[in-house]
């Protein structure tokens, strides 16, 4: 996401490292580049211009002085604006005083609203919410079905117009089925009687923008009263996204942005533009088609990942949410005492591979753009060929490695079905990084990591 953005402006930040000062020729020349690189990755003209020209007042004013060198100088004026135009501020879900809270998404077809309800659902649900789904696309066939099945698979309850038997006639609490508005209050209600705290509308989209379906958004809007109404976007339409969002923010309104498919080679223009064109923040970003590709947008984290400053604030939640706190706390002791055993190894691998493929989680690392090789290189089936080669071997072997001799090699070789210069050189590799991680543990006095209170 954003690679191409990434890279170019890493490297023209990268060229102005070295110099003790920075003349105005060098910042117009910064700017001139930055400015490209914006525009090719389909920021709108109206922002890159603001956006530059906040970025060269501000480099060449007095601020250009101080603790941090001309170049990083520069990179934090950058970083600062960038951040401004994604939003400033982490924007929440705005709760409702009484539930539940209403939630209405709107968008054009296929732009990926009835996959954000199933995230978002999920998501919801992880923090402590009983969503329930509504299915308002009446248009669409087969939509409310495709809602009941997303829905099922997030766990959270749909409410549609009569389960099941298709669109027509008199269904459930007496709406008709064609009615879209109706249905929209109806599951409302049906959320309120049973207590679930959060409704989230799913709405129909056409293919362009029509007048029709401004108008029956804002009939929708108009009878439910939404705390938050969501203009759901897909990022990979590029300049079309500004426009679609002025359209959608004249016709229906909306409080916040999601952008859809940011996994796609979009090259993050919408992201760019839309906050800044439309007033509202972008809240949540979807990138893939599992349910838990999905996340809070977080301005300052995307534009520290745009630099190619990483992205680490996410990387410590994601291990969080799948790390197990206890264990890693004792495979912490165990490396600063150099006692790490292969058994430990496996576990930490486990634990790592179950925040998703490898490269997407080194992806967050500060520098990741420049290692993109290496990390494209990192293959998810190498790491299953060392979990199959510790698989083969005996717990007493994986408890204390010294062991391990040729005969064992050649066992564990056959046993795992690889060679025996793979097992010695996973087996000398361990050995080698236990003794460094315990170096510079030491040496850095991580003896507490790990321990941080929660
Ligand atoms: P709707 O018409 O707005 O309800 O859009 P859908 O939710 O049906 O999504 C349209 C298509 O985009 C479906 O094939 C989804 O699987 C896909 N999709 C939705 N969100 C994402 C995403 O974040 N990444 C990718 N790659 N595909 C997505």
């Amino acid at each position: 996401m954003f690679d191409s953005l990434s890279d170019r402006l890493t490297g023209v930040l990268s060229d102005l490292r070295g110099k003790g000062r920075l003349s105005d020729a060098d910042i117009d020349r910064t700017c001139r580049e930055i400015r490209l690189a914006l525009l090719e990755a389909d920021v709108s003209l109206p922002v890159v211009r603001t956006f530059i020209a906040k970025i060269k007042e501000r480099a060449k004013g007095a601020e250009v002085s101080g603790a941090l060198n001309p170049a990083q100088q520069v990179v934090k004026i950058v970083n600062e604006e960038l951040i401004g135009i994604l939003g400033g501020e982490t924007r929440r879900i705005s709760l409702a005083k009484t539930p539940p809270t209403v939630i209405m998404l709107a968008g054009l077809q296929g732009a990926g609203k009835t996959t954000l309800a199933g995230k978002l659902g999920n998501w919801l649900i992880k923090q402590g919410h009983t969503p329930m789904l509504v299915a308002c696309d009446l248009q669409r066939p087969g939509a409310v079905s495709q809602l009941q099945i997303v829905g099922e698979r997030a766990g959270v309850p749909v409410f549609a117009p009569h389960a099941g038997t298709g669109v027509g006639g008199e269904g459930a609490l007496g709406v008709s089925a064609g009615d879209p508005v109706a249905v929209a209050r109806a599951g409302v209600e049906q959320a309120r009687t049973e207590q679930r705290d959060v409704v989230i509308i799913d709405t129909a989209g056409r293919l362009g923008l029509d007048d029709e379906l401004m108008q029956q958004a804002s009939d929708i809007r108009a009878a439910t009263d939404p705390d938050e109404v969501l203009f759901v976007v897909d990022a990979m339409i590029g300049q079309d996204a500004v426009t679609t969002a002025q359209a959608f923010a004249d016709g229906v309104g909306f409080t916040g942005v999601v952008l859809t498919k940011l996994d796609g080679d979009a090259r993050g223009g919408a992201a760019l533009s839309v906050r800044e064109v439309t007033g509202q923040p972008i809240m949540f970003a979807s990138s893939g088609e599992k349910l838990d590709d999905f996340d809070v947008f977080h301005p300052d984290r995307m534009a520290s990942r745009i630099l190619g400053m990483g992205d680490v604030l996410s990387l410590i939640e994601q291990a969080e949410s799948h790390w197990d706190a206890q264990q890693a706390e004792e495979a912490a002791a165990k490396i600063v005492g150099g006692e790490l055993t292969l058994e430990d190894f496996l576990e930490q691998m486990l634990m790592i591979r179950k925040m998703g493929p490898i490269g997407n989680i080194l992806g967050m690392l500060p520098g990741a753009g420049q290692m993109k090789d290496a990390i494209a290189a990192v293959d998810d089936k190498q790491l299953d060929r060392v979990q199959a080669i510790i698989r083969g071997m005996t717990p007493a072997e994986r408890a204390n490695p010294k062991i391990i001799n040729a005969s064992r090699r050649l066992r564990i070789a056959n046993g795992s079905g690889v060679t025996v210069t793979d097992v010695n050189q996973l087996v000398d590799r361990f050995f080698e990084a236990r003794k460094m991680m315990a170096q510079m543990s030491g040496r850095m006095g991580m003896g507490g990591i790990n321990r941080r209170s929660k």
